[in-house]
């Protein structure tokens, strides 16, 4: 089998090839080429992006054996030039020898082996066989992988027989079932060999730069994110950025900024509930009020007030067996609301009018025999609801 253009020389971003076969399947048409310059997803690096003459190539996978390239519209058989989104592929490459690095060290100075790697679109994760990790070993990991970068060690890649596998000295999560023929081999100088079909860089040094991000557990092991290579500088703009914002909104230094949040958040609970203390005494004075009201209902109207307000205030004017049907409304920053209570001892269809009510009001609302309560799209109409409920209690009285 022929090894691709993509494993021979992982920089090359342009190639001459042949269109050998076009066709369509469930992910859309797609492109087998005499050679190919761009990775297909696998070993958990993402395929790569690019063009096939002026025909941008969405995806690539290995399918029955060939490399088919998807491609936004279908081709034509023919020569074209294989162009690769360089910038994404170099991104992988940074972000895929970092990953062999953290594992190698892992496993030779913390003795724990990664069972799996994700490249992520923002950050990327292995999973290492360790129930939990101390911040002094994620610190020691990262120091480790920072020296090693600096130390510009050689990467490199070569096809070996199978057999050279079994001296032990390799790193390998073993090979695909059925496989067959000989294994790649990707090497950093005097830290790791393992096997592997991805893109690498030639030397440490331009992975740039390794940040350990944090852990989760999982099933018995621990998940590490990571970022590398020039995503640490997108990540580190976004941190200084919200940073920046936040030093704004508090008014504050970098430093101080959680101390300023904790203290405000503090002081905005207590306020919180001051505020509820001083509506229930609100709701209970307000009640006693109105049951003294004078009419043949009892109706009034709270700005600034909510639907619980409402409720607190007619579950005090029970207590109290205020015995005239009342109409409630109220509008807050979330809304208008209106409840409808029938009074104690009371015949009144309190479905009935409160459906009348809330189609007054443009709004819907449901509650219980004794009481209905809803949301009101406007209390425009708040006159005429106050004189149907004063009707119905006439006629229910008469
Ligand atoms: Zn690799």
């Amino acid at each position: 089998m022929m090894i691709a253009a993509f494993e021979r020389e992982p920089y090359l971003r342009e190639l001459e090839v042949k269109v050998t076969a076009v066709a369509e399947d469930d992910a859309g048409p797609y492109a087998v080429l005499s050679d190919t310059v761009l990775y297909p997803e696998g070993g958990g690096q993402p395929a790569d992006h690019g063009y096939l003459g002026a025909i941008q190539i969405v995806a690539v996978q290995r399918v029955d054996g060939e490399i088919r390239h998807y491609l936004q519209v279908a081709a034509a058989t023919g020569p074209a030039t294989l162009t690769l989104d360089w910038e994404r592929r170099f991104d992988h490459m940074q972000q895929h020898t970092a990953q062999h690095l953290i594992t190698a060290i892992a496993a030779d100075e913390l003795g724990w082996e990664t069972t799996s790697f994700h490249l992520g679109a923002r950050s990327s994760d292995i999973e290492l066989d360790v129930e939990s990790i101390l911040d002094a070993d994620l610190r020691t990991l990262e120091e480790r992988a920072a020296a090693v970068i600096h130390e510009a060690r050689a990467v490199t890649a070569r096809r070996a027989a199978p057999e050279e596998l079994a001296g032990g000295a390799i790193r390998s999560r073993g090979l695909p079932a059925g496989h067959e023929g000989d294994v790649r081999l990707v090497e950093i100088a005097g830290i790791d060999c393992n096997t592997c079909g991805g893109t690498h860089v030639a030397t440490t040094a331009e992975i740039g730069a390794i940040k350990l991000l944090g852990t989760e557990r999982l099933r018995g092991g621990t998940r590490l994110h990571w970022v590398a290579g020039a995503r640490v500088r997108t990540l580190l703009a976004a941190h200084e950025t919200r940073a920046a914002a936040l030093r704004a909104i508090f008014e504050t230094s970098d430093d101080e900024v959680l101390h300023v949040i904790d203290s405000k958040l503090a002081r905005l609970q207590h306020a919180e509930r001051r505020i509820k203390r001083l509506s229930a005494a609100l709701a209970e004075e307000t009640a006693r009020r109105l049951d003294s009201s004078a009419g043949i209902i009892v109706e009034a109207h709270f700005d600034g007030a909510d639907a619980q307000f409402l409720q607190s205030l007619v579950r005090h004017m029970t207590a109290l067996g205020t015995s005239r049907a009342c109409l409630l409304t109220a509008t807050s920053d979330s809304g208008s609301f209106f409840a409808l209570h029938r009074g104690a001892d009371s015949e009144l269809d309190l479905e009935t009018v409160g459906g009348q009510t809330a189609n007054l009001f443009n709004g819907r609302g449901g509650g219980s025999a004794d009481l209905f309560q809803g949301k009101a799209g406007s209390l425009e109409r708040r006159p005429e609801a106050v004189s149907l409920l004063e009707d119905a209690i006439g006629g229910s009285s008469r």
